[in-house]
């Protein structure tokens, strides 16, 4: 399943993106020649925007990045639940001191 549907392309490739004369990329898309910071971040776009084009070595890196995404989105899911439980009882416990 693609998620493109979420942007449009038009949309998406509107964006200006520009590097500064002092930095130099992790990679470059090699079919919109798009800079990125990290080669996660390039591998990510090439299964996103060029699933069609990819070749086994590309669609490997990026269901590897895909992966590492995954994970670290469910971690930090993990720590917004446990932010929101010690705020609640945090909130609860200082209720139960002023109403007594
Ligand atoms: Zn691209």
């Amino acid at each position: 399943m693609s998620r493109q549907s979420r942007h449009d392309d038009a949309t998406v490739q509107s964006i200006a993106t520009s590097v500064p004369e002092d930095v130099t990329p992790a990679d470059r898309c090699p079919f919109c020649d798009r800079p990125f910071p990290t080669e996660r971040l390039c591998a990510l776009h090439l299964g996103e925007r060029h699933e069609r084009e990819l070749d086994t070595t590309q669609r490997e890196r990026f269901e590897s990045a895909s992966d590492t995404e995954t994970d670290e989105l469910f971690v930090y899911h993990l720590k917004i639940v446990a932010a929101f439980i010690c705020t609640f009882f945090g909130f609860t416990y200082v209720y139960v001191f002023i109403w007594i």
